[in-house]
């Protein structure tokens, strides 16, 4: 078995380490013998997007959001709404995750038309959401409560038919209103929580490496790992979070 991930936009979207999340991905995979390689895929540059299983966008400020958007217009963008539609597993944040809906109105007015590839939008705020928090994954995506961090001034409304990823459980998430977090349509898992999530989260790690496995072979048996010092990590920074030590 293999995966074959896409890195798009490793130039200009990747805030806080969001590269982060990919080396988790690559090192989870090959604990259990299962292939994997990493394609960067940059502004200007051109590839069938077909041959990818399983694509990263990280986050990037309003400047980087707008600077992306002839990229999208000359192609690009029909073929990842192209690979959202086929099932391929997706793993967006923040910006990146923003760029998944139809747009972005910045607080400045600038508006953004992005991919439209699932039914949400975005519009700036004055008071930008930052800080540490924590969010419950929806039973679909496993369950499990994720410690994270988010810095983002657009507020997210997810329209018909998309699901939050998570519901909030400290912090603000989507919007800071209505206590959804994220979405989760298809296979595309969209997140505001910046930096390497993943590897303090395995279980959401897994739970998107398995989305793309199962998408390509029917089936998704991940092996245990051992994930002692991981689940360390979370619970002591969780519990930091919910009593608002950090
Ligand atoms: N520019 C977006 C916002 O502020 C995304 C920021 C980010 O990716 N950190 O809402």
């Amino acid at each position: 078995m293999e995966l074959r991930l896409c890195h798009l936009y490793p130039e200009v979207l990747n805030l806080y380490g969001d590269r982060g999340n990919i080396l988790c991905m690559e090192e989870r995979l090959r604990r259990r013998g299962i292939g994997v390689t990493t394609t960067p895929l940059r502004i200007g540059e051109r590839t069938a997007l077909d041959r990818f299983d399983l694509f990263f966008i990280g986050g990037g400020q309003d400047f980087e959001q707008e600077v992306l958007l002839a990229d999208l217009a000359s192609g690009k963008g029909q073929e990842i709404r192209a690979a959202v539609e086929d099932g391929k597993t997706f793993l967006a944040i923040c910006g990146g995750y923003q760029m998944m809906g139809h747009y972005y109105e910045t607080r400045e007015g600038v508006r953004c038309d992005f991919l439209g590839a699932v039914n949400f939008h975005t519009v700036g705020a004055d008071r930008r959401m930052i800080d540490n928090y924590a969010f419950r994954l929806s039973e679909e995506s496993g369950g499990s409560v994720v410690v994270g961090f988010e810095n983002h001034s657009g507020r997210t409304y997810l329209g018909e038919g998309v699901r939050p990823l998570g519901t909030v459980l400290k912090g603000c998430g989507n919007n800071g209103e209505d206590g959804t977090e994220g979405c989760r349509s298809r296979n595309v898992f969209g997140t505001y929580s910046h930096g390497p999530v993943l590897p303090k989260n395995p279980e959401l790690c897994d739970a998107i490496l398995s989305s793309a496995l199962e998408r390509k072979y029917g089936r998704a048996e991940l092996e245990p790992l051992d994930d002692r010092f991981e689940r360390l990590a979370h619970d002591s920074v969780l519990a930091k979070i919910m009593n608002g030590d950090i």
